[in-house]
């Protein structure tokens, strides 16, 4: 999608700090962390949601899966923990409608909510 950050970066047309790279996505490192590590898992197809995958897109929604745990192996940070958010929607304050999931680790998170 032409005007979307995270189609940008994934096509190497915005620059970013990329750590891990897939057919399914392409993870880099946030520009505003907020945690010491803050990883951004972007989905190698410009969908809005999880809410547009299909029965047939089940292969690439659990290659993202298994890319988020090979990433946090490659990380380091699976000794302590890791925490992994996907915002849906206005509610949940999705600011990029581009699929992502966030890694973050390096410290002590506040409570959960659910
Ligand atoms: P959301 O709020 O949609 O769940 O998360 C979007 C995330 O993308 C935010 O944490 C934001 O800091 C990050 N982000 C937005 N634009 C860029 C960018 O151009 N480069 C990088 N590396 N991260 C971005
Ligand atoms: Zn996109």
């Amino acid at each position: 999608m032409a005007d979307c950050i995270f189609c940008k970066i994934i096509n190497g047309e915005a620059p970013a700090k990329k750590v891990y790279e897939d057919e399914y996505c392409v993870a880099f490192h946030d520009i505003s962390p907020q945690m010491p590590v803050h990883i951004v898992v972007a989905a190698k197809r410009h969908v809005a949601s999880i809410l547009e995958f299909k029965e047939e897109d089940k292969e690439f929604v659990g290659g993202i899966q298994l890319a988020i745990a090979n990433i946090a192996r490659e990380l380091g940070i699976t000794e302590n923990g890791f925490r992994v958010i996907n915002n849906c929607g206005k509610d949940a304050l999705q600011t990029v409608p581009h699929l992502h999931y966030h890694i973050l680790a390096g410290g002590k998170m506040g409570a959960k909510i659910v």
